[in-house]
């Protein structure tokens, strides 16, 4: 493969990133894989290769959790001001780090740097946020009905947990699940995407020089992901799974949890509607649609997957969104001005253009976009589908890129149904000026979120999940770290 040079950012200071990356394992402490293995991690915007990093085995996962469980009872004795202070240190070193995290997640996974950073500080604002809960946990003490007995309640930490987390958010998908578990007292095995492992290593690294003990954040990267988690999960000292990633995957890691009861949090596909009724601010709308599109090239779980556009509003607002969409710049994220990078590989850009085509050929109207760019690298550009038919794929499958296929409806209730037309449930959006509307339509749709006049849902403080097809369990919010917590009852006879 011919590598290509078209990254703004010098070579140096791209060589000394990657240089301060460690590119072993982490089960305790750093080391090659068992064999000595290792795969190439990959830049999407060249094809260029970044770096070797140890590829993992069974016996590096079984040792990972050895060492997880090692640690984890002298981790749960810990006070909760102590894991509140080293998470509250690591929160301080990853702000410190950003321009490194940034240009890391940038070089494997492809955003904008602007996106990058974003990416850092959600991904950090996680581990200040359960800094502050680590010392808000409670429970409860009251008396039993009867009044002969007292009722105490006291959160526990689950144990060993197996973190697995996809390419898309490299940095905040960690942290996400790392924060609230170390939080609560668990010691955990992380196992991040092959495709974008790098952010991840660097991540565990500031981790531990913030003062996290050995064997309580262990990393196992590999190109084998079922022959790690198959066995952690057939493993008693396994306490909980907590996945985000494709559906097909994490129903199966459902099913493996059975022959241990493993605990499981499932944060999984989506098909977010975002959904413009004829009395909506139209400028918000289109900003809101550009946002919920392309943030993160669309490849996002909470990405708009389908536009329903109400019809009196609807000719002006594919006008507009069209107009919008094709001014955005695609290229490399490492140059400024672009607003797309490239798509995480060959796979996805293929997907697109079969979407797109398969759209085409059922009557959709193409408006914008819709030719693969002529440059190397995995680039598809903002791309803009009216008329969108019922049956088309493109309104049943995850696109996850730059393509916004709008569908056109009559009455409210029309709106709700196509919106509900679909196994996933994770996020939708609601553009309307009416707030009794905004709040009926929020309650009738079948989803874990839903953004009410604007593109994006997620926030540290907030329950992030999905219904149906798109998981179980929330993270974020109070309720992420209760994902990580057992609640023991205490009966004390009243005498
Ligand atoms: P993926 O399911 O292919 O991979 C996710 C992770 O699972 C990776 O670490 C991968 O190595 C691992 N994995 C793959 N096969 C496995 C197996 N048999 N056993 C154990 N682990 C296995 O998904 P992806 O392509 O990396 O990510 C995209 C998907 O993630 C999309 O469907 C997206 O909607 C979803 N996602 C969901 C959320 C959310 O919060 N709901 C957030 C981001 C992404």
């Amino acid at each position: 493969m011919t590598i290509l040079d078209i990254h703004d950012i010098p070579a140096q200071r791209r060589a000394d990133v990657l240089g301060q990356v460690p590119t072993g394992l982490l089960i305790g402490s750093w080391r090659p894989a068992e064999h000595g293995e290792t795969f190439p991690v990959h830049d999407p915007a060249t094809g260029a290769e970044l770096l070797q990093i140890a590829d993992g085995t069974t016996a590096d996962a079984l040792a990972a959790l050895d060492a997880a469980a090692d640690a984890g009872p002298a981790w749960a004795a810990t006070s909760p001001r102590e894991r509140s202070e080293v998470l509250r240190r690591a929160y301080e070193a990853l702000t410190a780090r950003t321009d490194d995290l940034a240009l890391l997640i940038t070089l494997e996974m492809g955003k904008p740097l602007d996106e990058s950073r974003t990416e850092v500080s959600y991904a950090a604002d996680f581990v200040r946020w359960y800094a502050e809960e680590a010392v808000r946990l409670d429970g409860r003490h009251t008396a039993s009905p009867d009044g002969g007995s007292r009722i105490i309640t006291s959160p526990q930490p689950v144990g060993p947990c197996l973190l697995i987390t996809p390419w898309n958010f490299p940095l905040a998908m960690g942290t996400r699940k790392i924060a609230p578990a170390l939080a609560a007292g668990c010691t955990v095995v992380l196992k991040p995407a092959a495709l974008t492992p790098l952010t991840s290593l660097l991540m565990a690294q500031i981790l531990l020089d913030a003062g996290v003990p050995e064997g309580v954040l262990n990393v196992i990267t590999t190109t084998n992901p079922g022959t790690v988690s198959a066995p952690l999960m057939a493993d008693a000292r396994l306490r909980k799974v907590s996945f985000t990633g494709s559906t097909a995957v994490g129903q199966r890691l459902v099913e493996q949890s059975a022959s241990q009861l493993v605990r499981t949090s499932m944060e999984l596909g989506g098909n977010a509607p975002l959904i413009i009724f004829d009395d909506a601010d139209l400028e918000r709308a289109v900003k809101g649609a550009v946002i919920a599109k392309l943030r993160n090239g669309g490849q996002s779980c909470v990405a708009a997957n389908r536009i329903l556009v109400q019809e009196g509003i609807a000719d002006e607002f594919v006008a507009r969104f069209q107009q919008a969409m094709a001014a955005v710049e695609v290229g490399p994220g490492t140059q400024p001005g672009v607003a797309v990078g490239p798509l995480i590989d060959d796979r996805a850009v293929k997907k697109c253009s079969e979407l797109v085509t398969d759209a085409v050929v059922r009557g959709a109207k193409l408006v914008a976009g819709g030719d693969p760019l002529p440059m190397p690298g995995h680039f598809y550009p903002p791309t803009v589908l009216d008329h969108v038919p019922a049956g088309a794929r493109i309104l049943d499958e995850e696109i996850f890129g730059p393509v916004a296929p709008i569908v056109r409806f009559g009455p409210e209730a029309e709106a709700v149904a196509l919106a509900n037309a679909t196994p996933f449930g994770l996020a939708a959006y609601v553009f309307t000026e009416n707030l009794d509307r905004a709040l009926r339509v929020s309650d009738a749709l079948e989803t874990g979120m839903v953004g009410i006049n604007q593109g994006i849902v997620s926030n540290v403080a907030a329950p992030f999940g999905g219904v149906k097809h798109s998981g179980l369990g929330r993270e974020g919010g109070h309720e992420g770290i209760e994902e990580y917590l057992e609640t023991k009852y205490l009966a004390v006879n009243k005498s």
